[in-house]
């Protein structure tokens, strides 16, 4: 693998005019073809070496989910340059961190969002410069245009390196201390884009679209890059609009889908009209997915809704449901590609099957290491390869894997161990139940006490929900020790970049009083 930007190459070659990226449908909509794809990765790697930016060294690319953040992420490749993607809501002092951290001598920034990274810039003494726009380009450009530049994919000069070079720093939020950057390969991400081929039975037909933030590993590693890798078209979206994605997935005859629940969610609560006639694989990762919400995503749009599950430090890969084998309701599937995955228990020791442990993770997307933590790494690196997760879960007989909780999240009340997650699943199953989070609050008596935090759905469903039908529902369905007795009611979960649910900062706002 000498570098992620010869994934295109050929395809330049091989269909120069066909559209590679895009914004979504609408007037102002960019599309980007691949031999013209190839010309600005080509502009933007020289725009690196104008900058002075040596192979290894690092640049903070800071870019919503557009084709110039993926320009210059294989601008940067392609200069053999380190990429610490940041998330573009990222303050100056944020930023700053980032900076020191990786020790990066370059900050490019979408002008849309360059302000605190400009500040940043200036403040460390490191160079900026803001990423030129790509204009709306005619879809079908005449051949014999004079002003259209020939493709010449042959005359794009790459940097080579091994495939154990580093290839992008992506910072993990953190539970504890300050945000560490995994440090990813180019070997780790082109494993990444062949696995996610292979698990989708990806096809020349395939249009792909997604609103993941590329500067996390789900929406960069298991999507753009599988897709670039592809050769095939993928809808960008800088913004989450649950309505504006729908309307895309019949526009662009999208047939791939990539996401967290809570877009999943969005869809069926705020764009109830529309269909996609093409499309026929969702896949979904980054949080458990309550079943009902498959049921009723799969009901709406008639194709199979995947799960899937990984970390930032695994190149987002780990274990997938099989797109056309059994798929086992509330697995995350089975290990993919060449990976291993095992569970253990508190002594390092693989446990039985069907029983609770830590989730490990061996294989080529398993990352390098965190940059310049050391300490850090050994403890979740082992010296032969195996990644400790810090889930807890069990395999069954077939193999597949069931996410128990995270180890973090775990409830510990009066004794009795609690998974959020059990609790959540049968929250959704109440009527007028849009979103649930179950989280521990400190407890003078029981140490922590199982508290649900939930929002309504528009509906008369929603509006006519109270506490006292929590209560019923789950003191029906679940044992006494794992009922919610805190129930609040709030107008929005606190959400990550990627769309997750933040309990930590969910705790931070839940005051702690009995129902
Ligand atoms: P941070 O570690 O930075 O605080 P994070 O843990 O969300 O944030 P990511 O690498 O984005 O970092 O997410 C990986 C985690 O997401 C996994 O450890 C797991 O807890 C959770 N996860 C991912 N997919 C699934 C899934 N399908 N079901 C349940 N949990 C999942």
């Amino acid at each position: 693998a000498p570098s992620l930007t010869s994934m295109v190459v050929p395809w330049a070659a091989a269909r120069p005019d066909a559209v590679a990226l895009r914004t979504p449908p609408g007037e102002s909509r960019v599309e980007v073809t691949w031999s013209r794809l190839l010309r600005e990765v080509g502009a933007a790697r020289d725009r690196n070496r104008s900058a002075g930016l040596a192979p290894g060294e690092r640049m903070v690319l800071i870019a919503p989910t557009t084709p110039e953040f993926l320009v210059e992420f294989l601008g940067a490749d392609a200069a053999g340059l380190v990429v610490v993607a940041a998330n573009p809501l990222s303050t100056v002092r944020e930023l700053a961190y980032l900076l020191e951290d990786s020790g990066a001598r370059q900050v490019v920034a979408h002008p849309a969002v360059s302000a605190a990274g400009e500040q940043a810039a200036a403040e460390a003494g490191v160079a900026f410069r803001t990423i030129p726009l790509l204009a709306p380009e005619p879809a079908e450009p005449a051949q014999d245009s004079p002003g259209r530049p020939s493709p010449d994919p042959a005359a794009i000069e790459i940097v080579g390196r091994e495939p154990d070079d580093l290839s992008a720093l992506l910072y993990t939020s953190g539970t504890t201390g300050r945000p560490k950057g995994a440090m990813l390969t180019l070997g780790n991400l082109t494993a990444a884009a062949e696995t996610v081929k292979g698990l989708i039975d990806a096809t020349d037909a395939d249009n792909w679209a997604t609103g993941l933030p590329l500067f996390h590993v789900f929406g960069l590693a298991a999507v753009a890059l599988p897709a670039l890798s592809a050769g095939r078209p993928v809808t960008l979206f800088p913004r989450w609009d649950p309505q504006q994605f729908v309307h895309a997935l019949a526009a662009d005859a999208i047939t791939v889908i990539s996401g967290v629940p809570t877009m999943w969610m969005s869809v069926l609560a705020s764009a109830p009209e529309g269909t996609a006639p093409a499309l026929r694989a969702v896949s979904s990762g980054g949080a458990a997915i309550a079943g009902e919400v498959v049921r009723r995503f799969e009901d709406r749009f008639a194709a199979p809704v995947v799960e899937g599950y990984g970390l930032t430090e695994t190149t987002a890969l780990g274990t997938f449901n099989p797109l056309d084998g059994e798929r086992k309701v509330g697995s995350v599937g089975r290990p993919v590609g060449d990976l291993e995955v095992r569970v253990i228990d508190h002594d390092g020791q693989p446990v039985p099957a069907g029983e609770v442990g830590e989730v490990c993770i061996r294989g080529p997307v398993v990352m390098k290491g965190y940059w310049n933590r050391p300490e850090a790494t050994a403890e979740v690196l082992s010296e032969d390869g195996w990644f400790r997760t810090g889930d807890l879960g069990r395999m069954d007989a077939d193999g597949y894997l069931f996410i128990v909780d995270r180890l973090k999240d775990l409830i510990l009340h009066g004794g009795y161990n609690v998974y959020p997650r059990e609790v959540e699943e049968v929250l959704y199953e109440i009527p007028g139940v849009r979103e649930a989070a179950v989280v521990g609050t400190p407890d003078e008596k029981y140490g922590q006490q199982v508290t649900a935090v939930l929002t309504r759905t528009a509906d008369a469903a929603g509006a006519a929900l109270s506490a006292e039908t929590v209560e019923r529902f789950t003191r029906e369905n679940l044992a006494a020790y794992k009922i919610p007795r805190i129930i609040e009611f709030v107008d929005e979960l606190p959400k990550g970049p990627s769309g997750k649910i933040l309990k930590r900062e969910l705790l931070a706002h839940v005051p702690a009083q009995a129902a």
